[in-house]
């Protein structure tokens, strides 16, 4: 009995004795990638309190250790007493249990203190490694006596926030951190990983950029020779605006010096890319782009309150658009600041605090002799600010206007959401040290074919410059005349008594009823040529003029057109064909302008032979696909892709012709957000001049039409928006409180897509995306929804987007629909909304709609 007692404690002794011996060893062979749990420390040691995050706490810089060789060559030895001011301290092992040491529990819990930490290392084999370090709150880092990490201010520890790498000696390693406590929590994490160039660069920040209170911005590397002789051979330096223009500022070779001053040639603040190429010993290259700000920051006060010391200028040659959005932009900043804000022209003198409108006499003095004016056509634009004056420059149809806008939107925080609804947050006061953006459109011609976008002002505003026919708008639009206008030249009523050869021969019988044209009739083509030729003089302000069949089947099959049919592979080829020879005999007379024609339904299959001459577009429609799904991921599209691709190959010019709602039930729920960017960047990549995204276009009342609108305007302006961001925005800018609900909703929605339901435009009530279960929690989010409104404004725009719900009920629940008022409400916000349209087929589908509400039992 009592010699296993003995034993056990003769083993429990020596197992503490080992662990003593293994634990707290003063030098520790290197083990990759395990935490460093067991230091010397040193502490705490008083330091003076400071509030500033860009140097240390006062006394940190002092070198406490002097008297066994200073932190650069330091000694330790257990027991080792150091002397620090009238006090002393001694050094003393401490291993913790974790990754973290805290030194609130090690050392004190006193605020505005330091401690050191030591350590030595045994490595087996010299190199580079990278050593990771966390602290709370700043610190310094010595590795055998030089300094290799500075960080002064508070932070929290995040193990691993800072990689650094080292170079380790065979042998003997000394490490000496310094850590700093402002308050709250300290301490720190430190271990020592394997290098690897690659992924160290992606995650490490070898380089940095520092820029002084002065304005000039330092290049700092702080590793020592020996870790830049081993990873470089040469590193080359190159500086770029961080702008459109990118403009390069200063190139040259890395000096290899700890600190290098960065020439950027101007002492005005701006924004930079530095690039750096490093050529590696081993051979390989690697590339950084550093973004940095160097000059003197200057605060320009554009207003405050209630004044301003800046005056608008529009060039005494300015457009019509330009006048226009330089006095929304004074109408808007009335709002915004309460400030006055005076036009003037630009034969005044040249001052400082002017906004700029246009490319003009004061825009051209400022932007000197290397911007030119901008061509009358370009919608590309750029507004920024040379010290204290404001440049908002683009072509003069619309660019210049569009710069205007775009600065209150994302400048100011102006948002156009409707043509009813806008939003102008006011301001106190606005400074501003740097504004520089250049935009240009992803799409040519952007035509939004939704009710709520024909509104000219709401449209131009959002950039909308496309519309089917001509309209009234600031600025201009680019308009496509008609579609399906075989008939509009060629009435039968004028010409089939007489000439029924004309029109397509259908089963041995020359017929005009639901058919189409005999392309192939010399006098058709001579008929068709004179009268586009009048409509071009009538209507001068199109862009492209429709040429294109009748929305119905039914070709000529006359062997003279079937013969080109079938040369071509598809009935596209003749209508190419005969299409290309009205765009040649129009050219001379109309050199800008296009013709264009469908490729739609029967002839959305490309021909293959024949091509669209160069001033022909060819319209293609998007009508057979699913919108569940974008166009690259559905197996249901891959024709039309194939069939987009191939046109886009053979046609200088395609002029897409999209749906985004559900024809046959405008005011249904129609989960189709998430196709609206893909495919919008899938026309792009197949060179389209236009887009046309036909939508509930004949009333209000679509289901989200205004967010669907809104959404799309954004997309054909920046194929790259974020449309998550623009919905949000959206949600809280037009709903209010009540956007948290209608967001939760949309994602309802939204989520009863799977890769399994496909949805087409004529979607139905009784579609297995909507169930019960979802019509159940749908109602619950839009009482809350109408809980929370701030106002009867606002509630009325929840009804609206509750809509749909309320006709998904009607429809699948008529009987309860009638009686628990869901119908009644139905009918009360409708004739409230003045809607019009329940479907694109108008009256018959609304009496359809109440007459299936009526008879139900
Ligand atoms: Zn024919
Ligand atoms: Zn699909």
């Amino acid at each position: 009995m009592f010699i296993k007692k003995y034993q056990t404690v003769l083993f429990t002794f020596l197992f503490i004795l080992f662990l003593q011996v293994f634990l707290f060893a003063q030098k520790e062979n290197l083990k990759l990638s395990e935490w460093i749990n067991s230091w010397y420390l040193l502490g705490p040691i008083q330091l003076e309190e400071g509030s500033s995050t860009v140097n240390h706490l006062g006394r940190f810089e002092t070198d406490y250790l002097s008297e066994h060789g200073g932190e650069s060559d330091l000694e330790v030895k257990e027991g080792q007493v150091e002397k620090i001011g009238s006090t002393t301290l001694t050094w003393f092992k401490h291993t913790s249990t974790d990754s973290t040491v805290n030194l609130d529990e090690a050392v004190s819990k006193k605020s505005f203190v330091a401690a050191y930490a030591f350590k030595e290392i045994l490595v087996d084999q010299e190199g580079i490694y990278v050593f990771s370090i966390g602290t709370n709150d700043g610190g310094r880092l010595w590795i055998n006596g030089v300094e290799v990490w500075d960080y002064p201010g508070a932070r929290g520890l995040k193990p691993d926030e800072d990689l650094i790498p080292v170079y380790l000696k065979k042998g003997k390693n000394k490490i000496l951190l310094k850590v700093e406590e402002r308050g709250h929590n300290w301490g720190f994490a430190a271990r020592i990983l394997p290098f690897n160039i690659d992924t160290f660069t992606s995650r490490g920040k070898l380089f940095q950029i520092v820029t002084l209170q002065s304005g000039d911005a330092e290049l700092r590397f702080s590793l020592n020779d020996k870790i830049v002789k081993n990873l470089f051979d040469s590193v080359d330096l190159k500086i770029n605006t961080d702008d459109h223009n990118s403009e390069l500022v200063w190139e040259g070779v890395w000096t290899k010096k700890e600190k290098m001053k960065l020439d950027v040639g101007s002492n005005d603040y701006n924004h930079y890319i530095l690039i750096i190429t490093a050529h590696r010993t081993d051979g390989k290259e690697w590339k950084i782009e550093i973004p940095f700000v160097a000059g003197k920051r200057i605060d320009y006060t554009l207003f405050g309150n209630g004044k301003t010391s800046y005056r608008i200028i529009v060039g005494e040659n300015a457009s019509e658009s330009e006048h226009w959005a330089a006095s929304e932009l004074q109408k808007c900043l009335k709002e915004i600041s309460g400030a006055d804000f005076k036009i003037e022209s630009d034969k005044t003198e040249f001052t400082d605090n002017e906004i700029i409108v246009g490319y003009n006499k004061h825009s051209s003095q400022l932007l000197g002799d290397n911007f030119t004016s901008p061509d009358q056509f370009d919608e590309s634009f750029r507004y920024k600010n040379v010290k204290s004056n404001i440049v908002m420059v683009g072509g003069k149809q619309r660019g210049t206007m569009y710069a205007v806008f775009a600065f209150l939107e994302n400048v100011l925080g102006v948002r156009w959401y409707t043509p009813k609804v806008t939003a102008i947050p006011t301001r106190e006061k606005f400074v501003f040290n740097y504004i520089n953006d250049f935009e240009e459109p992803s799409i040519r011609v952007r035509n939004d074919f939704y009710y709520e976008a024909f509104n000219p002002i709401w449209a131009a505003r959002n950039k909308i410059n496309g519309a089917m026919g001509f309209r009234e708008q600031h600025g201009d639009i680019e308009g496509y005349w008609s579609v399906h206008t075989f008939y509009r030249f060629m009435p039968p009523s004028e010409f089939y008594d007489e000439h029924p050869e004309y029109y397509s021969l259908i089963d041995g019988k020359r017929v005009y009823e639901n058919a189409q044209l005999c392309l192939t009739n010399p006098d058709v083509l001579d008929i068709i040529t004179e009268r586009l030729k009048e409509t071009m003089k009538e209507h001068p302000h199109n862009l492209i003029y429709s040429v294109s069949q009748n929305d119905w089947r039914n070709p000529c099959q006359c062997d003279k057109c079937q013969a080109i049919v079938d040369q071509e592979g598809s009935q596209s080829g003749i209508i190419v064909w005969f299409v290309n020879q009205v765009a040649d005999r129009i050219k001379d007379e109309f050199p800008d302008k296009y013709v264009g024609t469908l490729a739609y339904q029967y002839t959305r299959k490309p021909p293959e032979n024949i091509k669209p001459k160069e001033n022909v577009v060819i319209r293609l429609c998007s009508i057979e696909c699913c919108f569940a799904h974008d166009f690259k991921s559905c197996p249901e599209n891959q024709a039309f892709l194939s069939d987009l691709e191939r046109w886009s190959d053979i046609s200088p010019h395609l002029y897409i012709w999209d749906y985004v709602v559900n024809f046959s039930h405008y005011i249904m729920p129609y989960p189709n957000f998430k196709v609206l960017k893909p495919n919008i960047q899938t026309f792009r990549e197949n060179s389209s001049i236009g887009i046309m995204e036909q939508a509930a276009y004949q009333s209000r009342g679509g289901e989200f039409a205004e967010l669907r609108a809104y959404v799309i305007a954004k997309l054909l302006w920046n194929a790259e928006a974020d449309v998550d961001n623009v919905i949000d925005d959206f949600m809280y800018g037009y709903y209010g409180r009540s956007g948290q609900y209608i967001r939760k909703y949309f994602d309802l929605l939204h989520s009863q897509i799977t890769p399994n339901t496909h949805i087409h435009l004529g979607l139905r009530p009784d579609d297995k995306i909507f169930s019960d279960d979802f019509v159940r929690k749908a109602d619950k989010i839009f009482d809350q929804a109408e809980i929370v409104a701030e106002n009867d404004e606002i509630k009325e725009r929840v009804e609206m987007a509750r809509l749909p719900l309320m006709y998904l009920k009607c429809k699948r629940y008529p009987v309860n629909s009638k009686y628990d008022g869901t119908y009644e409400r139905f009918n009360k916000i409708v004739e409230r909304e003045g809607i019009t349209h329940f479907a694109e087929t108008g009256k018959p589908h609304i009496e359809d709609f109440h007459n299936a509400i009526r008879n139900a039992k």
